[in-house]
């Protein structure tokens, strides 16, 4: 028998229909059995006379039975399906499911950051995610469409490229072919999307990624995801017209409301005189309530501003006093490119170049692009570029734009953001499907995790930290993170539990100790007990359910590139689960090395557990003896 969608059964009445998906709600009454089936196209009640089988929440059914029509007062207003129910004969469990460790009903806001990503693919399933995903979809599906209304080709481009200057640092991948040299993740197509106008097609989108080593941010990870798009001979109002009909569609299909009317335009000036920040809100309170979008552009913005030393990207960029304020491919307006070529008035220089604002956000920026080698040129002599490192910097664009490259320009509004606005919620990552933690660790996997010396090798490379402050920083990054107060204590560099107890003076049942352990698939785990005490390998055997060795000195230095004596009871920096004994639940604080050997942490235990085992926090494991 066929599928039927949930979503059709209520036109099925009578008929034997089959259907697929997952156990949502399971409520048992003795003689009968509802479950509430859910499919992606919505949620029926099924009825069971007789339940042979206990059904889990969440496991993946295959149900055949009749639609029957409720009676009146058994009518579910609030259901799509609501009118009817499935009168079960048949069911055949195709996946049981385990108890969950996330509930998959709610808005998961209650839940912490950590659970909802690790489980991320459970976390998706309730419906509000199931709505952002789908708001997503339509967004960029009604997007594309506009797009080749108006004779765009969407062409991808390379993600192993050279970096792009768009004031972050990048992220560089090494070069097994080439030890010693690595290739740069996009921080966007900037570059390639210029030469594809050198190359004639003239009309460029793609949906791009784009990464970015910046700071972490609570709401948002190192990738992105934009409609980056470009047009040659073209003008500001022609690149205006064609985002503002693509945003607007796009919106709009994805359920979102925009204000009427063309995007208002103002200078940088005028906002900045009139708003004090060029990310502002037009909206009226009415429209705050409605979550209307409002847009405007802002254009005309200073081409160069002053190094800021405490940007690293500032600092890397520019070899003087000045660098781009945006990027270092847009065009001063016309009048000002005399000054441009001259070195002078570098602070005055408008460029043709602009923003997208939406609701106080920044949604999109672009610019008109120097197509003539020689303004793209005195843009990098400006920043303090010799002629050498503008060679290598960008020889290659400055050949390019001596090979008949026509006049272009464009823009790049953020998917992540637009969603974000249309579902109203406060976070991108709500918006993204695997985002990253807080901390740069990966959706369900546990990048970015260490790599074994032999395959260091084969780049050509070697981890010279000798006493790794890396971990140090990162675990205190992690602390800092979830806002648990900490205090670190400085002494001679340990090597044991016992050396460090006695050069803290604290005592040894205070600190965590940390041991790895692998698992028969190479896979390690962390055993986190107190030092006083030994860990008992079979209690953990079976917490883990497998068996598991202890890992060697060697091996621990060579994973996790920190020395033995100093490795910190967070498995999770390092991509492992950690299991930590019940018994540091019941001490007021613990103390533990962390990450290096002249250096330890002082906090509260309570805050410890929730930061080393997230996931344990609730159901803390008796692993010590
Ligand atoms: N490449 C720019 C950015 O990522 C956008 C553009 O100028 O088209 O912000």
């Amino acid at each position: 028998m066929e599928r039927t969608l949930i979503s059709e059964t209520p036109q099925r009445i009578g008929e034997t229909v089959r259907i697929n998906g997952w156990a949502r709600r399971v409520r048992d009454h003795g003689s009968v059995q509802f479950i509430d089936m859910r499919d992606r196209s919505g949620m029926v009640q099924c009825v069971i006379v007789k339940p042979k089988k206990k059904i889990s929440e969440e496991s993946v059914l295959q149900i055949t039975g009749v639609v029957k029509e409720r009676d009146e007062k058994n009518v579910n207003p609030d259901l799509a399906t609501g009118t009817i129910e499935i009168e079960v004969s048949d069911m055949e469990v195709l996946n049981p499911s385990a108890e969950l460790p996330i509930p998959v009903q709610g808005s998961g806001f209650d839940l912490s950051e950590e659970v909802r990503i690790r489980y991320r693919y459970l976390d998706l399933r309730r419906d509000r995610m199931q709505e952002i995903m789908t708001m997503r979809s339509k967004l960029v599906q009604a997007i594309r469409e506009v797009l080749f209304s108006h004779d765009f080709r969407e062409i991808e481009t390379p993600l192993l490229t050279k970096g792009t200057m768009e004031g972050a640092r990048n992220f560089i991948v090494p070069s097994r072919l080439n030890p010693g040299k690595f290739y740069a993740l996009p921080q966007s197509p900037q570059q390639y999307k210029q030469l594809l106008m050198t190359a004639g097609v003239e009309r460029y989108f793609q949906i791009a990624k784009c990464v970015r080593d910046e700071d972490l941010r609570a709401d948002r990870g190192f990738e992105f995801t934009q409609l980056d798009l470009e047009l040659s001979f073209t003008t500001e109002e022609e690149v205006f017209r064609v985002v503002q009909e693509a945003v607007v569609a796009g919106v709009t299909a994805a359920g979102g409301r925009v204000r009427e009317g063309d995007f208002p335009v103002l200078s940088y000036a005028e906002v900045m005189e009139k708003f004090g920040s060029d990310k502002f809100d037009i909206r009226t309170d009415d429209e705050k309530k409605e979550n209307i979008l409002a847009f405007a552009w802002v254009n005309r913005y200073p081409k160069f501003k002053r190094v800021d030393r405490k940007e690293v990207a500032d600092t890397l960029d520019s070899r003087s006093e000045w660098i781009f304020s945006h990027n270092p491919f847009s065009n001063p307006i016309p009048e000002h490119i005399p000054w441009l070529l001259a070195h002078e008035h570098i602070g005055e220089i408008i460029a043709s170049q602009y923003d997208l604002v939406c609701n106080g956000y920044e949604v999109a920026s672009g610019s008109i692009r120097a197509h003539r080698p020689e303004v793209l040129r005195a843009t990098y002599e400006i920043m303090g570029y010799t002629d050498e490192e503008i060679e290598k910097n960008i020889g290659h664009m400055l050949e390019a734009f001596s090979l008949g490259t026509p006049p272009h320009g464009g823009c790049a509004p953020g998917i992540e953001r637009l969603v974000m606005l249309i579902a109203n919620v406060s976070s991108l990552k709500e918006t993204v499907a695997f985002p990253m933690t807080s901390t740069g660790k990966t959706a369900v996997t546990d990048a970015p995790s260490p790599v074994p010396g032999e395959v260091l090798r084969t780049f050509g490379l070697k981890v010279v930290e000798e006493e790794s402050n890396v971990v140090f920083e990162r675990l205190k990054q992690l602390l800092s993170g979830k806002s648990l107060p900490f205090t670190i204590l400085e002494h001679e560099p340990v090597k044991t539990s016992e050396e460090a107890s006695k050069v803290r003076g604290t005592p040894m049942g205070m600190a965590p100790k940390a041991m790895v352990l692998k698992k028969k698939t190479g896979e390690c785990v962390m055993a986190v007990v107190p030092a006083d005490r030994k860990l008992d390998m079979k209690k953990l055997e079976s917490v883990i359910g497998g068996s598991v060795k202890l890992a060697s000195p060697e091996e621990v230095e060579r994973d996790l590139q920190v020395k033995v004596g100093a490795v910190p009871p967070f498995g999770g920096l390092f991509g492992m689960e950690t299991y930590v004994d019940e018994r540091l639940k019941d001490l007021e604080e613990v103390v533990f090395n962390a990450g290096r050997r002249d250096r330890s942490i002082r906090m509260k235990a309570k805050d410890f557990i929730i930061a080393a085992d997230p996931v344990q926090a609730e159901h803390p494991s008796d692993i010590a003896q």
